[in-house]
């Protein structure tokens, strides 16, 4: 798919832009501060209803204003699809073909992205939450089916953890609620299992040659979804409810004692192994890049696998951040493939090098 136009209102820096993008490579040129994360982050917003650096909606509006737009042409293999979010002090709303939509679910699949920056390392290095974030946004894009269940399962969690607090304090005391809040847990937390398993395991077919090769030896990568439910190939949605369902019976005065929900997918982690050893502890800053870089490539090719259609591709940053043979690795892999996004300083070494064609935008000011 491809992003043709663009047109913002008071986003950012941004007060009124309108620009049109090229198939290939659009390099996001200027010095700091000048707009070039915001552009992608506005991208990536217009994509996902979410920015990458903040939760807060409000830093994303203008200082002056009220209200930001953000507008976009999607040029996908069914036709052109028009995307539309207006958001401000009132929250915000969400459109495809001019028709406002209720839920994110039907929002979000039109306009697919990967983002690499520089925080993306700690993807590898960082806390639990972190992956299980990827996992949400990564594969929150290829099924609607997967928002749907991970929305229903949040906000059964957030009701069952504020009714426990409740029992513990015995402000509550009524047990059947607890029940039908548990149900409803596993309902939508199996599916969310399920989904995230068999994803991670077309990820990590994507992601194993890939990471053969950028590591240029012969170490394998594995890709383990690390679930507090006994999972194999062969689970099935229903097994996987059962046995949840069993957990929550089993852990029930311990939950009431903790006041929160202590198992499920809102516990689960991704495990990234390299010759089986958990490069999160015992890979050396290098391996750590390795498997960051080759499982977002791996996310490029498993989103065309399971929608169809190649993502749009966000760069901020990142040259600097990698050696040559890294970089060369990156560059050849998407090129030709897929609509790219980078920001930098300055076009230089092997990027100027390798980048055939690019459209060069000179940002500055927000313009
Ligand atoms: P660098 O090369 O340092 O990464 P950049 O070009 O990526 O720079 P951005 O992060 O895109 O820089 O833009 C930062 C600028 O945007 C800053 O000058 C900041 O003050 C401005 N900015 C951030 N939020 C808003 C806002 N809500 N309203 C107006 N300006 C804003
Ligand atoms: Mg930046």
């Amino acid at each position: 798919m491809l992003l043709k136009e663009m047109e913002l209102r008071h986003f950012r820096n941004y007060d009124h832009l309108e620009v049109t993008f090229t198939p290939g490579v659009n390099v996001l040129i200027g010095e700091n501060a000048q707009g070039k994360t915001n552009l992608l982050e506005a991208i990536h917003y217009l994509a996902l209803v979410r920015s990458h650096r903040t939760n807060k909606d409000k830093e994303l509006v203008e200082w002056h204003a009220q209200n930001a737009i953000l507008k976009g042409k999607v040029e996908r293999q069914t036709g052109t699809v028009p995307l539309e979010i207006q958001l401000g002090k009132e929250g915000k709303q969400v459109k495809v073909n001019h028709l406002p939509q209720s839920r994110l679910s039907t929002y979000i699949g039109n306009l697919n992205v990967v983002l690499f920056a520089p925080e993306d390392l700690a993807l590898v290095k960082g806390a639990p939450a972190l992956r299980r974030q990827f996992m949400n946004v990564e594969f929150g894009q290829i099924s609607s089916r997967y928002l749907y269940n991970l929305s229903h399962f949040n906000d059964a969690l957030y009701q069952r953890n504020q009714y426990l607090k409740q029992l513990r304090s015995r402000q509550a005391t009524d047990r059947i609620l607890l029940e039908v809040l548990s149900d409803q847990l596993a309902t939508f937390g199996s599916e969310v299992t399920a989904v995230r398993y068999r994803l991670v395991k077309r990820l990590e077919q994507w992601a194993q040659p890939l990471h053969e090769e950028i590591s240029q030896q012969k170490e394998k990568l594995q890709l383990k979804y690390v679930s507090s439910l006994m999972i194999d190939d062969q689970s099935e949605v229903a097994d996987l409810q059962e046995q949840l369902q069993t957990l929550l019976r089993i852990n029930i005065e311990k939950e009431i004692a903790a006041g929160t929900t202590l198992v499920g997918p809102q516990r689960d982690d991704l495990h990234f192994l390299v010759n089986d050893n958990n490069v999160q502890h015992f890979g050396s800053q290098g391996q750590q890049r390795t498997t960051a870089l080759a499982v977002k490539l791996a996310e490029i090719d498993l989103m065309q696998e399971q929608t169809g259609e190649y993502p749009l591709l966000l760069l901020d940053d990142v040259l600097s951040e990698l050696d040559n043979d890294r970089q060369t690795h990156l560059l050849t892999a998407i090129q030709d493939k897929v609509q790219t996004f980078l920001t930098t300083t300055s076009l230089s070494g092997v990027a100027r090098q390798l980048i055939k064609a690019p459209t060069i935008y000179q940002i500055h000011h927000g313009q």
